[in-house]
């Protein structure tokens, strides 16, 4: 959202006309370790406890500066256990969490930055997610995505990929969570990096620009549904689509879109050839079916991988594939 919207937005004057829109407006910028924890300890002296601190002090003046209501787990030396973080962090009402951390690994060749989320893909039996975690797996994802592109784009680290964890603060929560591992304390190149104060605010600023960028991968339309998190579970799977930010999940569906849904979560191992004769009201000329079971609209051709020829809008005359009587369909949402 660009930062004029969501200062109107912040005003309120947007909110009773965008309902259901998620909009981030208050972050939890969660510094890791404190007091007695003094987390990783660095090649160069440098601690993890006060690296973060000062990076999540930074990184809470952007997002003040950019518009958002920023606030902090802990703002100095102090030790917070990490169940009081959550508990802080469900108290607030806030959109997002962020934690802030340095990494550190045996082999001090080890570079780079990772960010961390809960991926209900990836469970760990014994650290069981909180069930708001679990389906918000889509939107941390997100999230964790847009600040590592940001952070390494313009910083310079190692991209070291999004990394699924069972980590408290990001499995336990109520909102979108990630934990930010900048760089390792434990190698050299990276802890002057974590001990350079503009380096710092450049990562700060980093963080802030990634959680600018991040857009719920939800569709406005689905706030509330009660097939929302199975909408967004196949949508992550690859086997829904929606058009823009909407879904229309109460209209009803076409016999090519059932099709096609069916195709992308069986994923058959035979080419399925599919071909309809003309006299159910199907669509005239020749119907081809490429590899992968997709279902062409008059005369159009699928594509591989159950695609379909009316995707983006090509449903042909005589009434397309839709089931109902002849509908043209302008356009196949999945
Ligand atoms: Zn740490």
């Amino acid at each position: 959202m660009n930062r004029l919207l969501r200062t109107i937005v912040l005003g309120g004057a947007l909110l009773a006309s965008m309902p259901g829109q998620a909009l981030a407006t208050k972050v939890v910028v969660d510094p890791g370790h404190g007091g007695k924890d003094p987390g990783a300890h660095g090649v160069n002296g440098l601690n993890e406890k006060d690296v973060a601190l000062d990076i999540a002090d930074r990184l809470r003046d952007e997002l003040v500066r950019r518009g958002y209501e920023a606030v902090m787990t802990r703002t100095d030396d102090t030790y917070v256990a990490l169940a009081d973080r959550v508990d802080f962090t469900n108290r607030q009402g806030a959109d997002l969490f962020v934690s802030v951390h340095a990494n550190w690994y045996k082999n001090p060749a080890a570079n780079g930055t990772m960010v961390l989320y809960y991926d209900d893909s990836a469970p760990q039996a014994d650290y069981p997610a909180s069930d708001s975690m679990k389906a918000l797996t889509p939107e941390s994802r997100t999230l964790a995505q847009d600040v590592l592109d940001s952070f390494v784009g313009s910083v310079g680290t190692a991209n070291l990929g999004l990394t699924k964890s069972a980590v408290y603060v990001v499995r336990m929560g109520s909102i979108p969570s990630i934990l930010v591992e900048t760089a390792f304390l434990s190698n050299a190149s990276d802890a002057s990096l974590l001990a350079d104060p503009g380096v710092r605010e450049k990562m700060a600023v980093a963080i802030e620009r990634g959680i600018e960028a991040y857009k719920p991968p939800g569709f406005a339309d689905l706030a509330g549904h009660w097939a929302r998190d199975a909408v967004l579970r196949l949508k992550e799977r690859g086997i829904v689509e929606g058009v823009g930010s909407s879904f229309q999940p109460d209209r009803a569906m076409t016999r090519a879109e059932f099709v096609t849904m069916l195709d992308r979560a069986f994923k058959l191992p035979e080419p399925c050839k599919v071909t309809a004769n003309g006299g159910d009201g199907a669509a005239v000329g020749s119907r081809e079916v490429v590899s992968g079971g997709g279902v062409a609209a008059s005369g159009g051709t699928a594509g591989n991988g159950g695609g379909l020829a009316a995707i983006g809008g090509t449903a042909g005359s005589g009434g397309g594939v839709a089931a109902s009587g002849g509908l043209r369909v302008a356009a196949v949402v999945l």
